[in-house]
């Protein structure tokens, strides 16, 4: 039986279609498999050796002289930090000139890791770049909210096969992203805590949903997930902000990160996906009622119509499920 479920926190609605069930191989059947890529690719710009192929480095973690990981500013970045953000009218349209801040971060010298892959140390270091480079960007006067992300494989949005995240920094807050935080203020109002706090609290009571859970966070595929094998890895301690991540939590939360992305690797053989670090506004300190995570969103079907129409997805793959596939994964 088909069911609507509803996001706590967002109050969205999502559709999990259990007649259309599908399980982990269905999402690998017929699809084409990853090319083996080289450690170093000649024509790649993030490759060592290729560096003058990119803006210069202004943040670099290094190991025995040699880069580890390398910050550049998007050479075809949609935003310019030189800019101003004066509201302009176009009659009675109106526009704001294209200020903001995009950054690439080059996770690695090899050309063929990838985080599922990558030893730890590794993956701390993304982790501590992002934190170091998201303090650095929020004390831009202008800078409401700094969006981390990372697009991995094609159908992703990825140009380039080289490790590398971005990080897109915005004068504004857009609108969807200011109901989700009105809705959670409402629930801070009316029950006096964080709605994501009682969510992991009741997701972890609830277990089945659960896919890992550490000493600071805890990976979770959704009750209400809008796609299939849809995961987020949540600080378990209340925190509105990425960049109050502590230097115990970077270490925690490289573990899980990697341990959540190797078992997506396995189950589902290297699928593309996007992840987002879902931060707080950047003028958020110590609010109640916000709660930082990272939403990890497999590229495994596509959205349509009735999804375009609605804003209400049909996930063809039970959560549960998902997280049991994931929880049972063997190396
Ligand atoms: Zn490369
Ligand atoms: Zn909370």
């Amino acid at each position: 039986m088909p069911e609507f479920r509803q996001d706590w926190a967002t109050k969205e609605w999502v559709i999990i279609a259990t007649e259309r069930a599908k399980r982990p191989e269905d999402f690998t059947k017929g699809r084409e498999t990853k090319k083996t890529l080289p450690e170093k690719a000649d024509k790649c710009p993030f490759c060592p050796g290729n560096e003058d192929k990119t803006p210069p480095s202004f943040y670099t973690i290094q190991n025995n002289g040699a880069w580890k990981l390398r910050v550049v500013q998007n050479k075809f970045a949609a935003l310019q930090p030189n800019l101003t953000t004066q509201r302009k009218k176009v009659g009675k349209f109106l526009k704001v000139d294209g200020f903001g801040v995009a950054e690439v971060v080059i996770e690695t010298p090899k050309h063929n890791e990838t985080i599922a892959n990558m030893p730890d140390e590794d993956v701390k270091n993304i982790i501590v770049a992002y934190r170091d480079r998201y303090h650095e960007i929020a004390r831009g006067q202008h800078i409401c909210l700094i969006n981390i992300f990372r697009n991995h494989g094609q159908k992703a949005g990825t140009s380039l096969e080289h490790p590398h995240s971005q990080i897109i920094a915005i004068p504004i807050v857009p609108p969807h992203i200011r109901d989700q935080i009105t809705q959670t203020i409402l629930s801070s109002d009316t029950y006096g805590t964080c709605i994501y706090c009682d969510i992991i609290k009741e997701e972890l009571n609830q277990k089945e949903r659960v896919i890992l859970e550490t000493e600071h966070f805890a990976s979770i595929a959704p009750f209400a997930s809008r796609y299939p094998f849809e995961l987020r890895i949540y600080p378990k301690k209340h925190s509105c902000n990425f960049g109050d991540i502590s230097d115990a939590g970077i270490i925690d939360m490289a573990y899980i990160l990697k341990a959540t992305l190797r078992k997506l690797y396995i189950a589902l053989a290297d699928p593309d996906y996007n992840y987002i670090i879902r931060s707080g506004p950047t003028d958020y300190a110590n609010v109640r009622h916000y709660h930082w995570y990272l939403e990890i969103l497999p590229k495994l079907t596509t959205t349509a119509g009735f999804e375009l129409g609605t804003g209400i997805f049909i996930n063809v793959t039970l959560p549960e499920q998902c997280a049991k596939v994931l929880r049972e994964v063997k190396e």
